[in-house]
């Protein structure tokens, strides 16, 4: 039986902070697999203006997980389309495999919405819930039952990356050099 973590994001862009939440999660638990799903519109950033096109948020996830063992991408949401929510992505995955697990990882501060998200108490239902806690939301905890684990603390965010881009300042080390190739090669940023 498939034991699947699903780390959902904007990713835009994918960071290092990213990558270890999912590298240390499925150490962790002892997953088959995490599936860096990326949204495609995220309700939750409607308001933010210049979104980056959901295939090159995803081509930069795919870079960066390349060659991690047992780390992907997933285009799940993307491929559905329109304004995305999880919970139709917990029942896609639960549609392609009814009889796995399902562990719905949360940075903290995503964790403490969670209570406004779209069906989150069907959610918890379908997915165990996963927090990790992150700087600037420690402690923020969902209204379900859920787990920690303990991550190292990266302080890092897709806002800041983007904000350092712009400033004309180097984002080595930052973002993961595979997505860092594609996102100058594709002028994404800055
Ligand atoms: P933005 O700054 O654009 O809002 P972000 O850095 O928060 O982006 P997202 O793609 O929105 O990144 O986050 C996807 C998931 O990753 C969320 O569950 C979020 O809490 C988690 N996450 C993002 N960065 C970190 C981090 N540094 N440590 C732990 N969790 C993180």
């Amino acid at each position: 039986m498939s034991h699947i973590g699903i780390f959902g994001g904007t990713f835009d862009p994918v960071h290092v902070g990213h990558i270890a939440v999912a590298v240390r999660v499925r150490a962790a638990l002892e997953l088959d697999r995490v599936d860096l799903v990326v949204a495609h519109e995220p309700w939750q950033k409607l308001d933010r203006p210049q979104l980056s096109p959901a295939q090159d948020r995803l081509a930069m996830v795919e870079a960066a997980v390349e060659g991690i063992d047992g780390v992907a991408a997933s285009s799940v949401e993307i491929d559905r389309g329109g304004l995305t929510y999880t919970v139709d992505t917990l029942e896609a995955y639960r549609a392609a495999d009814p009889d796995g697990s399902l562990f719905l990882i949360l940075g903290s501060d995503a964790a403490g919405g969670l209570d406004t998200w779209h069906r989150y108490e069907e959610m918890a239902e379908m997915a165990e819930v996963v927090v990790v806690d992150r700087p600037g939301a420690m402690g923020e905890r969902p209204p379900v039952a859920h787990r920690v684990v303990d991550c190292p603390l990266v302080d890092l965010s897709s806002t800041q990356v983007r904000a350092w881009a712009d400033a004309g300042q180097p984002l080595d080390g930052l973002v993961p050099p595979a997505a860092l190739a594609y996102c100058r090669q594709k002028r994404l940023y800055g």
